[in-house]
């Protein structure tokens, strides 16, 4: 049978408010063209983020009802604790509300000024923090991962030989060594088990601790058992211990690869580390056993930990990508490849060429997927990092706008209609104007900037 199917039956529906064109045109208008300022239920097929935004199956229902909210040593703690370690065997494993969360206490004693880390591409929350505690945060992914339109099979990867040469020049500044799986900021793109590997021989090396920020790991799991060699006959699992094996620690968002809606984890072998981070916690986030969780939270997280390394979901979340890249593809419009693990990056710099990269061809398809189709999607580029600290503004490296596809949610037919979208877009792409910001925040200005069409 060469139809993958989705691997789940629809129990408990969510019904989507259809709108007309017309209506999403106001709609826009009222939001200032900003796709953030939108209300949600005015939008029909969500591809803003897929983090925290995923379906959770009968069985985490479930779970949530044995929670156990005990404020010390509850139950569901440990069903947690042993459902992370089942997959990723660190001594140390500390709950957290959200990624950023585990980022924030980690930096805090391992950051500070004077201070420099390496990672293949950090994630802006992770840049952030590192450089909230006066660090440098330094990005060393391999050439072949900045170029959109490249074919290779781990546009993650670390560029090992810059790391060598940064670890030799940073010497004792560097605290520790990073590696994003799948490298988000990157496009999804996934790091092979052999570079995890050659990061974790570097990082000893030199005597530094190595965390993985494993926010994806069961979609870069996947992409190294289709794709790399000898890992073919492996299970997810065996893949998933093997590169959690070569680390130190973990940071994690359960938004993601846990199927879970809140959530997160620190995780760390060393244990005046984890001491330290633990004592952090309580300050900031909560008792060690529950982290800033609920009970109930903790148990949806180890039960959608072991859905999540199902080989079946699995093909069908890479395919669906797959499948709607080689569509858009073929209709010419430009997108990275190949697809990414959680979502589809169209390149507007590209696409709409007649509108200069400071007139936001990313928010011009952004705006215009919203009005003709309902879809929304988000920049990531000008607009996004556009404004420098000193106030000054020039084009990002590249004009994209993701479609990050939401775990288990959306069907075939959604993403046929998502290609129909791009379809008649096309027929009208070279009319669609560029946009002017008319007010904009200091930092962070995608979230709340106000926009007018030029035209
Ligand atoms: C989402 C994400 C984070 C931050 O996690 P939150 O739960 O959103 O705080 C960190 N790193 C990567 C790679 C992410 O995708």
């Amino acid at each position: 049978m060469k139809t993958i199917i989705e691997p789940f039956r629809i129990k408990s529906v969510e019904p989507i408010r259809m709108t007309t064109p017309q209506e999403r045109r106001d709609l826009l208008k009222r939001a200032d063209y900003n796709l953030f300022k939108l209300h949600s239920d005015d939008v029909l097929i969500d591809l803003l983020t897929d983090s925290g935004t995923s379906a959770m199956s009968a069985q985490q229902w479930s779970a949530l009802m044995a929670g156990d909210e005990c404020y010390a040593g509850s139950p569901s703690f440990y069903r947690f604790e042993a459902a992370v370690r089942d997959l990723m065997d660190f001594k140390h494993i500390i709950p957290t509300h959200q990624g950023r969360a585990a980022e924030a206490i980690l930096f805090s004693i391992l950051g500070g000024e004077g201070k420099y880390i390496p990672s293949n591409t950090h994630f802006d929350t992770t840049r952030g923090n590192i450089e909230n505690s006066g660090a440098e945060a330094t990005d060393l992914v391999i050439e072949e991962g900045k170029d959109p339109a490249l074919i290779h099979p781990f546009k993650g990867n670390m560029d090992l030989d810059k790391l060598e040469s940064y670890l030799g020049e940073y010497g004792d500044k560097v605290p520790c060594v990073m590696l994003t799986i799948t490298n988000n900021a990157g496009g999804g793109q996934p790091v092979s088990l052999e570079n995890i590997r050659g990061t974790a021989a570097l990082a000893k090396r030199f005597g530094k601790p190595f965390i993985i920020d494993g926010c994806r790991f069961a979609e870069n799991a996947w992409f190294i058992q289709q794709r790399e060699a000898g890992q073919g006959d492996r299970t997810i699992k065996e893949i998933v211990r093997d590169c959690f094996a070569l680390a130190d620690g973990m940071t994690m968002s359960a938004k993601k690869d846990a199927f879970a809606n809140i959530g997160g984890w620190l995780a760390l072998n060393d244990d005046e580390l984890a001491e330290k981070c633990r004592a952090r916690l309580i300050m900031t986030e909560g008792f060690p056993t529950y982290g800033g969780l609920a009970g109930r939270d903790l148990d949806a997280i180890a039960q959608g930990l072991t859905e999540i390394v199902d080989e079946n979901y699995l093909r069908y979340r890479i395919r669906t990508n797959e499948y709607i890249g080689e569509r858009l593809d073929a209709l010419g419009v430009p997108v990275v490849k190949p697809a990414g693990g959680h979502a589809v990056f169209v390149d507007a710099r590209r696409w709409l060429s007649h509108i200069a990269p400071l007139q936001y061809p990313g928010q011009a398809v952004a705006c215009a997927l919203y009005e003709l189709g309902g879809i929304r999607g988000c920049e990531i580029g000008t607009v996004m990092f556009g404004r420098a600290p000193d106030g000054s503004e020039k084009p990002a490296a590249m004009d994209l706008v993701r479609l990050a596809i939401p775990r288990r949610v959306y069907t075939q037919s959604h993403a046929d209609y998502m290609v129909e979208v791009f379809e008649e877009l096309s027929a009208i792409k070279d009319s669609l104007p560029g946009y002017r910001i008319t007010q904009e925040p200091k930092m962070l200005r995608h979230f709340t900037a106000s926009f007018e069409p030029l035209q």
